[in-house]
């Protein structure tokens, strides 16, 4: 096998027939080590290794100020996306449980939620695919070392066990996939001493009880949704707006659904202070700064959700050369997730500007691998990327908000399409349908390509997958509705649109 040998920044294939330590001759131990085994670090280290490379992928969890500890897989698969979406599920299947009534199923005696269950089910299958995750780099040959990484020079990685021991790792290259954590405030008192943020939540082995969710994010939503889903009493603490970044009109329709839906909502508050009464709950005060004055209420719990740090603080990268945006944090990355040091990369949450999304992330992964192997030039296409915020509501979008398309177009040069359904589902179940909204925002001229698709609905996410794909091949309007629907789905309302807002016309879809 050729290794690589190097002079003190050149580079030279040599034949060397075996890997050794590093030595006099500066032979590498590795073709690639990977700082980070979440989405991003797992995908590249497993797709480089069933490339050829000789990969060692490092992972280690920083304890959260609570204490809560995790397994290999990152930010999504242990507190992210996986145990998100399955609590969701869970305040969903009430939502069901109601319906079901409606619908013939005879439910006897008073329906409960019970924490304890549903956290210990969701635990579980988190450990379950942190095995996978073990099991698979295993299979594939990559070295799993549960140590935390920091960079020594360009080439030299050290290790650092739980216990302290100390050993270093060279490599041709070296991957910085480290994530991100939640963020506290540091100017409220007892907000770090008596807060939690979504690194604990979805670990509590108990109810959090009445729950204050400070921040609008799609995680505090989303978080605050699940909590309001399952019966508790939850409050959102919002400073500005919800779901920053996102169209303004579709997080309204969000909020205002959760609000229906029983979640409380403190607009324009910021927190104060909490402190911990002796009865052991959370009296927390905060001021409505539209009339400046303070108020005050208990909670059981206090979730921070107020935005995520990147984790690239210990590192040692700007002493190696790798430059980091001083405000953000993150590390300022290439197309081809080039870092200012030539052999060192970055992607993922830590990469500066990048979508803090797993499925980029491990997009990324894969194609830098690939990169790094000869294998391909190819680069990832951060363009139009589609999401969707897992609220009682679901909001999936993909493409421009309105308001972004007036910007970089005009306003006279979009037309947007939109349509308020009703999804069959609801009828029966007499559910309030008054938020189910579809928006196509478009070229004014010609075709009239999509610049943006948005819907909230049921099943948001796999409404959206779909439509995302036509959105990636340039659909225009035409193709839009030159597809044929799927009935009677919520869906096909998408291949219907046809009111634009231009119009002044009501857009409530009637009939079937
Ligand atoms: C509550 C919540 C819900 C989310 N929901 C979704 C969703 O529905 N869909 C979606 O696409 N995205 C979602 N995300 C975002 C998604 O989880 C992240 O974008 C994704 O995990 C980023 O992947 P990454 O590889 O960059 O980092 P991570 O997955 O965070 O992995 C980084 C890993 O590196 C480790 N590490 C850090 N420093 C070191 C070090 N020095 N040495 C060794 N290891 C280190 C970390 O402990 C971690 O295991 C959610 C995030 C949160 C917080």
């Amino acid at each position: 096998m050729a290794a690589f040998c190097r002079g003190r920044y050149r580079w030279k294939r040599t034949n060397c027939s075996q890997f050794v330590t590093r030595n006099l001759t500066g032979t590498f131990e590795y073709h690639l080590v990977v700082i980070g085994g979440g989405s991003g670090g797992l995908a590249c280290s497993k797709e480089a290794a069933q490339l050829g490379q000789k990969v060692a992928v490092l992972d280690y969890v920083e304890p959260s100020v609570k204490g809560t500890k995790w397994g290999i897989g990152g930010t999504c698969v242990n507190v992210g996306c996986i145990p998100k979406k399955l609590m969701h599920q869970a305040a969903l299947l009430g939502t069901a449980l109601n319906d079901a009534q409606k619908y013939g199923w005879e439910i006897h005696g008073p329906i409960s939620h019970n924490w304890r269950t549903m956290a210990e089910a969701v635990q579980n299958h988190v450990r379950s695919l942190n095995w996978g995750h073990r099991v698979q780099l295993q299979d594939k040959k990559v070295k799993y070392l549960n140590v935390k990484g920091s960079l020594v020079d360009e080439h030299t990685v050290k290790c650092l066990s739980k216990a302290g021991k100390e050993e270093t790792l060279t490599a041709k290259n070296i991957v910085i996939a480290t994530g991100g954590r939640p963020k506290y405030p540091t100017h409220v008192p007892g907000a770090i001493e008596h807060g939690i943020t979504s690194d604990d939540l979805f670990w509590l082995k108990e109810t959090p009880g009445k729950t204050l969710v400070v921040g609008a994010s799609y995680v505090a939503l989303e978080c605050a949704g699940f909590l309001t889903g399952i019966g508790l009493d939850t409050t959102v603490m919002v400073r500005s707006i919800p779901l920053r970044g996102f169209d303004q009109q579709m997080a309204g329709l969000v909020t205002d659904y959760m609000e229906a839906y029983g979640t409380k909502f403190c607009w324009r508050s910021v927190p104060k202070s909490v402190a911990k009464l002796s009865s052991g709950a959370l009296q927390v005060t905060w001021t409505d700064t539209q009339t400046g004055q303070d108020k005050q209420d208990t909670f059981d719990s206090v979730l921070w959700a107020v935005g995520r740090v990147p984790e690239t603080k210990s590192l040692n990268l700007e002493n190696v050369g790798v430059q980091l945006n001083q405000e953000s944090g993150k590390i300022f990355v290439g197309a081809d997730e080039s870092t200012s040091v030539p052999n060192i990369y970055a992607f993922g949450d830590v990469g500066e500007g990048r979508p803090e999304l797993t499925p980029t992330a491990i997009k990324a992964g894969k194609l830098l691998a690939r990169r790094l192997a000869g294998q391909t030039s190819e680069l990832m296409n951060y363009d139009s990327v589609p999401t969707t915020v897992f609220t009682p509501l679901e909001y999936g979008c993909v493409g421009l908000a309105e308001e972004e398309a007036e910007r970089r177009y005009g306003k006279d040069s979009i037309e947007v399409y939109h349509a308020f359904y009703k999804p069959l589902e609801f009828t029966v179940s007499e559910r309030d349908a008054s938020r189910c909204y579809i928006k196509v925002v478009c070229e004014r001229s010609g075709d009239q390509k999509i610049l943006g698709l948005h819907f909230t609905g049921p099943n948001a996410g796999e409404v959206t997958q779909g439509f995302a794909m036509g959105f990636r091949c340039g659909a225009t309007l035409t193709h839009l509705k030159e597809t044929v629907g799927i009935h009677p789905t919520c869906a096909e309302e998408l291949t219907k649109v046809n009111i634009s807002k231009r119009s002044g016309l009501d857009p409530t879809v009637t009939g079937c």
